[in-house]
């Protein structure tokens, strides 16, 4: 058991300086002041100048690895368990890409099995960018309701060169079978979609708002960032139809396309413009392929994106881009737990799993991860290693 003494907690609200009591992966008690039963193998952790957040939620990570686009050299790496905890995140959902080819669902269910052995928790979507959409059992549905890791369905392409180029029935039945599966199993029926940056931007989810009973709330449309015109179209889309939208975070901020919204001043823009703040996400795109550039900007090579760079974001947007706390921490928290119906994530409260995050008041540096209630890090020194980590 674990006794997390004096830390501000923003749950993602702000609930003031509170002690909090941990024990068998969960959140015991919370309080103004817990006595330290020292006798009964409560650790004291001292969270004075310090913040308590719940762990981060990453809603697209290629776990698997993912890449490929320019020949199989470029696949990239499976991800490390140390990838994601030193970013502060304890929970996944990992998903396939452009390539449903030689990458595929089986592998992805034991990535995520694996991962949730080393420790954190993992889900996944059902296929690739390709429509008809590859299954493990054959159909969307029966992944969602037989397979207890498969949250939703995704990514799938569209407005993209690269996509199946689906129609925009195609696109509304799709959604409509993620959302039966999700009801049937009593999951979320999320559909991840990547948007490319093609001309049509959130033209198929316009569609499927319009034109079918499907509430916003089974969408969550990615890389909405990626550039002005669709970031435009992404808070026209949350603020006249209610929509969800997600923004990636690996881009290196160094080196960002001219046209490319960095993540943090992205939140602030969609804030600004009357986007409600429960209607953002972030998500990493980790271990997707990214291009590295050198000191004068020219490419060196492909490198790989990650999952660290979720944090980053959010501690950006408080630091930099003077979004509130709780505002910044909603995109990677509360928010996808809402989206992907995880009831014990992205929250602090009593009964809730112990996914912590515990960081520096005044620069948010990381100090301590929790996840299930085991600690990852400490005073920022990586505890748990994955498998073949050493
Ligand atoms: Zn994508």
């Amino acid at each position: 058991m674990y006794l997390i003494k004096k830390a501000h907690i923003y749950a993602p609200e702000d609930q003031g300086t509170q002690d909090v009591l941990i024990g068998g992966g969960q959140i015991l008690k919370i309080a103004g002041d817990l006595p330290a039963e020292e006798d009964y193998g409560v650790e004291v952790i001292d969270g004075s100048g310090k913040v308590l957040m719940p762990g981060l939620i990453d809603a697209h990570v290629h776990i698997l690895g993912g890449g490929g686009e320019g020949g199989a050299k470029t696949r990239t790496p499976e991800i490390m368990l140390t990838d994601i905890i030193t970013g502060g995140v304890t929970t996944v959902v990992g998903c396939l890409g452009t390539d449903g080819c030689t990458r595929t669902m089986s592998s992805l269910l034991a990535k995520a099995k694996g991962l949730e052995e080393e420790g954190i928790t993992a889900y996944v979507y059902t296929g690739s960018y390709q429509v008809p959409v590859r299954t493990l059992t054959g159909n969307i549905m029966d992944d969602i309701i037989l397979l207890e890791k498969v949250v939703g369905t995704g990514e799938i392409a569209i407005s993209d060169h690269r996509s199946s180029q689906p129609s925009k029935k195609e696109f509304a039945r799709i959604v409509a079978d993620t959302r039966v599966g999700g009801i049937l199993s009593g999951k979320a029926g999320l559909v991840n979609i990547h948007m490319g940056d093609g001309e049509n931007r959130l033209k198929f989810l316009r569609y499927v708002l319009k034109k079918t009973e499907i509430p916003a709330s089974n969408m969550l449309p990615t890389h909405i960032n990626r550039s002005r015109a669709l970031m435009e179209d992404g808070i026209d889309y949350a603020r006249t139809l209610g929509g969800y939208i997600d923004l990636t975070t690996s881009s290196d901020p160094d080196f960002l396309d001219p046209d490319e919204v960095k993540a943090s001043t992205g939140l602030k823009m969609a804030l600004d413009a009357g986007v409600l703040a429960d209607h953002v996400t972030f998500s990493s795109d980790g271990q997707g392929s990214l291009p590295v550039f050198g000191p004068g900007g020219e490419f060196v090579g492909l490198g790989v994106g990650k999952v660290a760079s979720l944090y980053r974001e959010m501690r950006d947007a408080v630091l930099t881009d003077q979004v509130p706390l709780t505002d910044a921490l909603r995109a990677v928290t509360s928010n996808p737990a809402a989206l992907l119906k995880l009831a014990k994530k992205g929250k602090i409260f009593e009964g809730a799993d112990a996914d912590l995050v515990l960081a520096e008041k005044d620069n948010l540096r990381i100090h301590t991860v929790m996840a299930k209630g085991v600690v990852m890090i400490r005073a920022g020194q990586v505890l748990a290693k994955g498998t073949f980590e050493h």
